[in-house]
């Protein structure tokens, strides 16, 4: 039997999957590593730990390919990470993640001088320090010693292919995804890169996401136990490996992911802009651009409400053998559509679409003395939903209605905060049975690499089952109502904010 597996170089963790060649899940791993966030803002790690993991993820799983051979290894990654390399492609950086802010002056300058929207339209990148183009204008300007000494810019899974083979290639999601790339011509945009000081020989060769190559270097296929022969494909960002990953394929599908964070996202087949430049637009391959919104307040504010306000229930849950989150959407179940009137905003983390305001913060309105935690806890899993309703009418102002919805993630493990979005949104909302929806695209495209799959829109024999959640009209009537309050009071809050926020900056003790 012949083997394929699709890694997932993710943020806080590597995922490794093993599939057999008929695209069955054989063996998975998962391998952690640590976010260095030492100065306000930062958020880095270190490539060579990241490597160690995909090394161990690799072992682990390959240790289950007993009666055959690894054909190929397919790679999905984190988006925006920037590292930069010396002559001799040693790292002088570490990887600066997305979530690393200090390039956030920088992105607020462009944003008031114009600047920032002239680089979106060319290259779909939002204004904001998440990208690559702006950590490059930061670290122009405030560590040029730096800046000159490096000799090549590279992203985690370019450097990660390279250690591994010695080959330099970057594909042309993840290029998309730096801001460096002109969305119209699919190649790097020779004004962009004057404007951050960067020569094309300092960048990696730019290939298509199905690009493979031979060329593993001896001790690592040893390490790892594959063959020499094995085949490396490029692959593409999680963003749009997930996309693919759950038949969201044609335009005008929906795709949102509820992990920890949050995204919603639809294929369209030209470049589209939008004039608020509140969605990114990135080529994918043929005819296929990925649009969509970032969201940092999805999970992890479930998983701040369980923490912070449900201490004793988690105890409970121990007790029972039952899953805390279970317990609490339990609890919530038993609360009213629209949670008496209580609307929470979940911006805890800051936001990206559809505020882009890192200093946006959490609040809940309309308290009265009835309410109680189990409307709290309600009214957190509707404001995650509201949220992501609003990035989707930001959407829908540029692609025109969703034809229908699939949604993935951890948070639709929940069939209450499923059937919410179904309500707020009114409309099916899809699941498909697999939910590794990044490994297993990155899998089907080592699939078309090989000549063995040739229609991307073929994945859908591979998703399992569907499970469909149909709008209440009771509830949607209601939701109809709280809808537009929500998004008046995040709109209105931009000036208090900031001033919110200022003050936990200055009073941080
Ligand atoms: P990641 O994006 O890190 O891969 P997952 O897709 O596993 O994360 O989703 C993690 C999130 O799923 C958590 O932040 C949590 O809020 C949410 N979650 C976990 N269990 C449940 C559950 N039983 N019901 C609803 N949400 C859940």
């Amino acid at each position: 039997m012949d083997y394929l597996i699709g890694i997932d170089v993710g943020t806080t963790s590597t995922k490794a999957l093993l599939y057999d060649i008929d695209g069955n899940v054989i063996a998975k791993a998962n391998k952690g590593y640590t976010l260095y966030q030492n100065v306000p803002d930062m958020a880095e790690e270190d490539p060579d730990e990241i490597f160690n993991a995909t090394i161990s993820a690799l072992q682990e799983i390959t240790a289950k390919a007993v009666d055959g051979k690894v054909k190929a290894i397919s790679w999905s990654a984190q988006q925006h990470s920037l590292i930069g390399l010396d002559k001799n492609f040693k790292p002088l950086t570490r990887t600066i993640t997305w979530a690393d802010n200090r390039a956030e002056r920088v992105a607020a300058e462009y944003k008031e001088n114009g600047k920032g929207f002239e680089a979106y339209s060319k290259t779909g990148l939002p204004i904001h320090p998440m990208g690559p183009f702006y950590k490059l204008l930061w670290l122009r300007r405030d560590k040029p010693e730096l800046f000159d000494k490096v000799a090549y810019w590279v992203g985690i899974k370019e450097y990660i292919i390279w250690k591994y083979t010695g080959v330099l290639k970057e594909e042309v999601s993840m290029a998309a995804a730096t801001g460096l790339l002109n969305m119209e011509k699919v190649d790097w945009d020779d004004s962009i890169l004057e404007e951050v000081g960067v020569k094309r020989s300092q960048l990696p060769e730019l290939v298509e996401i199905t690009d493979k190559f031979q060329g593993i270097k001896s001790e690592y296929a040893k390490v790892i136990g594959v063959d020499e022969d094995v085949y490396f494909v490029m692959g593409a960002t999680d963003g749009a490996l997930s996309t693919f990953g759950v038949g969201a394929i044609e335009t005008g599908v929906l795709a949102i992911n509820v992990g920890t964070s949050a995204a919603v996202r639809t294929f369209v087949d030209k470049p589209l802009v939008d004039p608020k430049a509140r969605i990114y637009c990135y080529p994918i391959m043929n005819g296929k651009y990925l649009i969509g919104g970032p969201i940092n307040n999805g999970g992890i504010i479930f998983s701040w409400a369980h923490d912070a306000l449900f201490g004793a229930e988690q105890e409970a849950a121990k007790m029972l053998k039952m899953d805390s989150f279970d317990m609490l959407t339990e609890i919530a179940s038993k609360v009213p559509v629209g949670s008496n009137g209580l609307i929470f905003h979940p911006y805890l983390g800051g936001e990206r679409a559809p505020l882009w305001d890192a200093n946006a913060r959490g609040s809940f309105f309309g308290l009265n003395r009835n309410h109680t935690r189990a409307d709290m806890i309600r009214a957190v899993l509707e404001g995650i939903v509201y949220n992501l309703y609003s990035v989707t009418l930001a959407l829908k102002e540029v692609t025109g209605d969703p034809k229908s919805i699939l949604a993935a993630g951890g948070f639709v493990r929940s069939k209450l905060a499923t059937q919410m979005m179904a309500d707020v949104f009114e409309n099916d909302v899809i699941i498909p049975e697999s939910y590794e929806s990044g490994s297993l695209a990155a899998m089907f495209i080592a699939k078309m690499a090989l000549g063995l799959e040739s229609d991307i829109a073929d994945i859908k024999k591979y998703l399992g089952k569907e499970t469909v959640y149909k709008p209440n009209e009771e509830a949607f009537a209601r939701y109809r109502k709280l809808m537009p309050i929500y998004l008046r009071l995040s709109r209105s809050f931009g000036e208090e904010y900031k001033a919110i926020a200022d003050y936990q900056r200055e009073f941080n003790d």
